[in-house]
């Protein structure tokens, strides 16, 4: 085994239950069917690495225990994917280092911009602040010891990665990818990626459009994430069992090992 990954949140920006919405898998009692914002934690060789911090990063680091973080990556800088940044300061105290983080170049000017009280030369008194060293990436680079490269994909006007570590994918926000980029996800144990709902979405892949990448790339495992309140976990995994491709949907909480 090289890592574990643990899905600390499947779901799309407002959360399942949505706010307010009494519909079937809102008011579902099964705990497949409530979903956190998305996220996922990689622990390899002892080191935390978390992929975006969510707005619900809080509940999901006392909910799985995350006792450490080593290094964050980013995907980009929509709120759901972001602004769980201020509770990292959990994990610092004055003096210890800056967690490592990247994103892309435009995900980190963008953070300079709307957090700008993260990077100012002095901190400021009282309450403290995250203290983040954040790096512009464009090609494969090393975090908390593993390799990873970024996987630029289309996800509205917004520039926008996914990962690839090891044998596996994570591309939680995407609704085309680019011949390109399609390269770079051939022979993968596993793809984790975004099917929001069974209607087509502008910035999002569907269910039926994510079945179709599974098809062209042939991962021997594929996980759906980023799930909103239209899926029904029990009954769409029986329909996906069907199709013999190996897919799965994503729940919170689920562990593999890659
Ligand atoms: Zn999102
Ligand atoms: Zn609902
Ligand atoms: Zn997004």
């Amino acid at each position: 085994m090289n890592a574990k990954i643990t899905f600390l949140g499947t779901g799309t920006s407002h959360g399942v239950p949505k706010i307010n919405c009494e519909c079937a898998v809102c008011a579902s009692k099964s705990s497949f069917n409530k979903r956190l914002r998305c996220s996922i934690l990689i622990e390899s060789a002892g080191r935390n690495i978390l992929i975006d911090t969510s707005a619900d990063f809080r509940s999901q680091a006392l909910k799985f225990k995350i006792k450490t973080l080593d290094a964050i990556l980013f995907t980009h800088a929509h709120a759901d994917h972001l602004h769980g940044i201020d509770d990292i300061r959990a994990y610092q105290t004055r003096i210890s280092p800056a967690i490592e983080c990247f994103g892309p170049p435009e995900f980190c000017s963008d953070v300079k911009n709307r957090f700008a009280y993260i990077f100012l030369e002095k901190m400021p008194m009282g309450g403290g602040t995250p203290r983040i060293s954040l790096t512009g990436v464009t090609d494969s680079f090393e975090a908390a010891g593993v390799k990873f490269t970024p996987i630029p994909v289309v996800h509205g006007s917004v520039q926008t990665y996914g990962y690839r570590f090891f044998n596996a994918a994570y591309i939680p926000d995407v609704k085309f990818i680019t011949e390109e980029s399609m390269k770079l996800l051939y022979g993968l144990d596993i793809l984790i990626i975004d099917a929001l709902r069974l209607r087509p979405h502008t910035t999002h892949l569907n269910l039926d459009e994510a079945v179709e990448i599974v098809k062209i790339l042939k991962p021997k495992k594929t996980y759906f994430t980023h799930i909103d309140h239209e899926i029904m976990h029990e009954s769409e995994s029986e329909r996906l069992a069907g199709l013999g491709l190996n897919i799965e949907i994503a729940y919170d909480g689920l562990v593999i090992e890659i």
